[in-house]
Formats: C-alpha cells, structure tokens, sequence
C-alpha cells in the first residue's frame, strides 16, 4: 500500500513493515538496507521492534476503528482464523501511515503489509485480505480528523470486491480498481477493465491516462494505492507485467 499527500516542501517517507509467515516479505527488513539509514526515511515495525534499532513500534488499530468499518461478527470470524493479530497490524499501519501523512508528520509512506485490503469486505473476507486497511483510515480520517475526498487506486490483478462494496455507495471516495472485469462506474467507483494479458507499455499508458484525469478532476487530500504485485509475470495473477518502468520509447527495460 503506497500513500501520498503533496502538502509539505520538505519529504519525509514512512516505511510500515508486518512480516506475518510465509515467503512474503521474508527478505524484510534487509531487502531494504541503504534505503532505511536515510535521513528522510522513517521506519515502523511490529515485528522487530529493534532492529533496526531506529525503527519505531506499530500499535494496534483500537477495536472501534475496527468496529467502524467492519461487523463486530466479521471480527470474531477473522478472530477464529488464527490470523487476526497478523491482519490487526497490516491495518495498523496503513491506519498509522495515514494519521501521519495527514497531520504533516510524513510526506508518503509505503505500507509492507502482511495481508492485503481489497478482498475485506463490511461482513466478508478472504483471498488474503481480513481487513480492510484502507478503509478503516478514511473512516478515521473522515470520522476524526475533518477529511473530506479520499482516492484509492488498486492495481491488484484481482477485483477489489470488498474495497468496491465499502464505497459503492460513498461520494466522498473514487475508488479505481483496474481489473479483469468489465469497465463500469457506480457513484465515484470505477473499474477499468485490463486484458488477462497485457504489455508493460499499454498498461502504464491506460494507468497515465485513468488516473492523471480522474485524481485531478477529484482532487482527494490523501491517496491510497493497493500496490498488488500479483500482476507480474510468474506471479499467481500474472498478466505478464515486467518488474521495469516502460522507457519513453516505447521499450520496456
Ligand atoms: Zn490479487
Ligand atoms: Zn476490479
């Protein structure tokens, strides 16, 4: 999950990192050595409170944060699954990384979740995804601190059903979900429809041009990416994305 507020001079970038099991993020913290010594660099962790040792600790969200968003029952139900503590604190910095951004403390951060958004529903969950990280930092940020638009772009392969049904019927939230399915707009929901396989370079084109337009003419105080990475080629979503950034002549590298 990226975020991003163009509101301060001076940038400042928060790290929030939950390793929960699995392969996912098992070369974290490491991976991002040279990256995390820099001076504008903040590091949040829940899962090595020390190391490194200028690394903050990640608090849990506060269960009527939770409650805000998702049903008291969804919570008992993502209780039983053994992994409520892992999805409490892929939330929690989302949540955090949001606070922060919103009261000048951070310029952006990016949020290494251990489980995903899109797929946390008000009352259903699943494909990795409890809750809805997102979701319950716009509730707070509208709820507490006087936000007002809020834009979440997802580039998950996969539809963001539950990101999709928490905003379906919000104006104050364009919610881009580009996707396998078929384009259509609900309110300020929108799916873009992407081939099952596509090229590095159509594909940056139609995110330029989807979303340039729709951030500028809705104008939101605070942007959320879901960064899925399952796009990419060999991953379980592949629709043969490369890792690089397509050059200005059209040759991907
Ligand atoms: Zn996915
Ligand atoms: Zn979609």
């Amino acid at each position: 999950m990226i975020l991003d507020c163009h509101c301060l001079a001076l940038m400042s970038t928060g790290i929030f990192f939950h390793y929960q099991q699995g392969e996912r993020l098992r070369d974290f913290p490491q991976a991002l050595s040279g990256i995390l010594e820099k001076d504008n660099v903040f590091f949040y962790d829940a899962y090595y409170p020390s190391n490194p040792t200028t690394s903050f600790d990640l608090d849990p969200i506060p269960l009527e944060d939770l409650h805000g968003v998702h049903l008291p029952e969804m919570v008992d139900r993502v209780k039983a699954t053994g992994n409520y503590e892992g999805a409490l604190y892929s939330a929690a910095g989302t949540l955090s990384a949001a606070i922060k951004i919103w009261s000048g403390e951070l310029t952006n951060a990016f949020v290494f979740t251990g489980y995903g958004d899109h797929h946390a529903g008000s009352n259903f969950f699943g494909g990795g995804c409890y809750f809805n990280g997102a979701a319950i930092a716009i509730h707070k940020l509208q709820k507490e601190f006087g936000g007002k638009r809020f834009a979440i772009i997802d580039t998950d392969a996969h539809h963001g059903d539950g990101t999709w049904e928490l905003f379906q019927r919000n104006r104050e939230v364009l919610y881009i979900c580009f996707c396998s399915g078929s384009s259509r707009e609900e309110n300020q929901n929108v799916n873009i429809h992407v081939p099952l396989r596509v090229d590095d370079k159509s594909y940056f084109s139609l995110a330029k041009k989807t979303f340039q337009k729709r951030l500028k003419d809705f104008r939101p105080e605070v942007i959320f990416w879901n960064w899925g990475y399952d796009g990419m080629m060999g991953e379980y979503g592949g629709m043969g994305l490369t890792p690089g950034i397509p050059s200005t002549n059209g040759h991907g590298n």
